[in-house]
């Protein structure tokens, strides 16, 4: 028997969604309550004990509007989650209620040459899978890709391989469309085209439910999977960079680490001899010649080459670049956090490199920003106090660099460093009882 007013509210939710497959059991809520916030030790302490009470899984956009309807009606707050692999507690209700998983809203609507449309919760790994039979694939995905949602991607992520050639995925044109549903006591179901789509991008899952996305995809080529390795680490960011300004040579992923880094990819020791310091790339296999020429110039040695049919039967290399990197830092140490800098030129990076030794080891990967290729760093920070990683964040800032804050659970105090007054007023609109991921946009809260 209910025996609080919040539990009767929940026990009406619950008993009011007929045919919505409805989670009550604690330990699948622990579980979906939760994501990659731990990889920060300061988001570890704040959130490790916030929990959804009730969790759905609707299938349909009918039945995100019951649900939602039902959550109105009750002033629940409503928690958005694609497959939560999240790094910032994006999806981890601060305040309780309801998680609406997305995972089941896996249709891909239509797929054509250069773009498709998709409901939320498709995998991307599963969609290249089909777009690759008519020879695209997505423009960008995280290296979480063979688990994460495009929704989940789109609300929360950013950039990924594919990215050193377009960019993030807020770059205009990357997102051509997105449906949402809105938080009110009557549902709307909007559509929102051209540049309306940055209210939802990177949004934290706080403007709007998306339950459809129309994306744009790139031509597949085959990707040549590659490890060169170098005694110098600055030889390797300057080939990364190089490498990355050849436009003439097609690649999708430049991902550069500093010794010792490689020595965390344990599956991967026996083509990272000691002590050096490598980049994995991923090349057109119509590129290599020209290639080979460029690890010969800056005397690289490649140690690991799969041609592309070979690579998409193991595991690719991709799972040990962008934030795959720290998950096999922290297998091996637990003290190892990271951060997320944009550093602008090579002269920043060698001067950080130096500066900060052991303490943050720089790790690289090399996309395009404002049309230039640019090298951005997910270092990883042997962690001792949240005051020295704060300090650390304030040298880079200091010095030029942008850190876009691992370390905060707020859209604003991530990446986007402001309050965004176009979101703000968005989200008045759509959500105006503040249901939609409680606390995550500080601009809405004040
Ligand atoms: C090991 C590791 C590596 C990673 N590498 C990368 C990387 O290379 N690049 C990168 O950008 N990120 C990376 N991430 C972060 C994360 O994997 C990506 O952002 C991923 O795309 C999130 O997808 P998801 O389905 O897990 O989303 P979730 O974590 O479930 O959700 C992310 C956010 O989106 C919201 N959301 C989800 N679905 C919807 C929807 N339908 N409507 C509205 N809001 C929604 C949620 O509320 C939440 O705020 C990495 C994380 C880990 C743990």
């Amino acid at each position: 028997m209910p025996n609080t007013e919040r539990e009767t509210a929940l026990l009406e939710i619950a008993n009011s969604l007929i045919g919505i497959e409805v989670i009550s059991d604690r330990h699948q809520l622990e579980k979906l309550s939760l994501d990659y916030y731990h990889f920060s030790p300061v988001l570890q302490e704040q959130l490790a004990t916030k929990r959804g009470e009730l969790a759905v899984r609707p299938t349909t956009e009918v039945e995100v509007t019951q649900v939602v309807q039902a959550c109105v009606q009750h002033r629940m707050p409503i928690t958005v989650r694609g497959a939560g692999t999240g790094n910032y507690g994006q999806c981890i209700p601060l305040t309780g209620g309801v998680i609406l998983d997305l995972t089941k809203m896996n249709q891909i609507k239509s797929l054509t040459p250069g773009s498709a449309i998709v409901e939320p919760g498709v995998k991307m790994a599963a969609f290249d899978k089909k777009a690759r039979e008519i020879g695209w694939e997505l423009r960008m995905a995280p290296s979480t890709y063979r688990t994460a949602t495009i929704g989940g991607f789109i609300a929360g992520g950013s950039v990924g391989m594919g990215s050193i050639n377009y960019g993030q995925i807020s770059d205009r044109g990357n997102v051509r469309r997105v449906k949402i549903v809105t938080i009110e006591e009557q549902p709307q179901v909007l559509d929102l085209e051209g540049d309306q789509v940055q209210k939802v991008i990177h949004g934290y899952g706080t403007t709007g439910i998306i339950t459809e996305l129309e994306i744009a995809l790139a031509p597949a080529y085959p990707w040549r999977e590659m490890i060169v390795v170098f005694d110098e680490f600055m030889s390797a960011a300057r080939f990364g960079q190089t490498l990355s300004d050849s436009s003439g040579i097609v690649k999708k992923l430049v991902s550069v680490h500093a010794a010792p880094i490689p020595s965390y990819f344990t599956a991967l020791q026996n083509h990272l001899p000691e002590g050096k310091n490598a980049a994995l790339v991923m090349i057109s296999e119509y590129d290599l010649g020209l290639f080979r020429e460029l690890v010969k110039e800056y005397n690289g040695a490649i140690t690991y080459d799969k041609t592309a049919i070979e690579a998409s039967k193991g595991t690719s290399l991709l799972e040990f670049t962008w934030n795959h990197t720290t998950l096999h830092a922290r297998n091996l140490d637990s003290n190892f956090t990271y951060l997320q800098t944009f550093y602008f030129t090579l002269e920043r990076v060698e001067q950080m490199y130096h500066h900060f030794g052991d303490e943050a080891l720089i790790h690289l990967e090399f996309l395009l920003a404002g049309g230039k290729a640019v090298p951005a760093g997910l270092q990883l920070v042997r962690y001792t106090t949240e005051a020295r990683l704060n300090e650390i964040i304030r040298f880079h800032e200091s010095e030029g660099a942008f850190v876009a804050n691992p370390h905060v659970y707020t859209i604003e105090d991530g990446g986007n460093k402001q309050i965004d007054r176009d979101k703000v007023e968005f989200k008045q609109k759509i959500d105006p009882h503040g249901l939609l991921n409680p606390g995550k946009m500080r601009g809405f809260e004040h």
